[in-house]
């Protein structure tokens, strides 16, 4: 089974969420990200939001780094 994940930092938001939501199933991640949307991003619950969701959706895990441009990486090292 394939892990998927969405992540707020590809979508561009007046809030600059950065939260990532992954799950083993679609199904489980749509209902996830939904309740966030609608939670954090003042989203309604529409099939069009659903939609957004699913077209947002990757295989894998979400990354650490945003794919986007953030602070210069200075190499230090975060602990756990
Ligand atoms: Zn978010």
């Amino acid at each position: 089974m394939t892990r998927k994940y969405v992540d707020c930092r590809e979508i561009p938001s007046k809030s600059g969420c950065t939260v990532a939501l992954s799950a083993d199933s679609e199904e489980e991640l749509l209902e996830a990200a939904c309740q966030h949307a609608i939670a954090v991003h003042g989203e309604t619950d529409t099939p069009e939001l659903r939609r957004m969701i699913r077209q947002g959706m990757h295989d894998g895990t979400p990354p650490l780094e945003a794919g986007q441009s953030r602070q210069e990486r200075t190499g230090e090292q975060r602990p756990h």
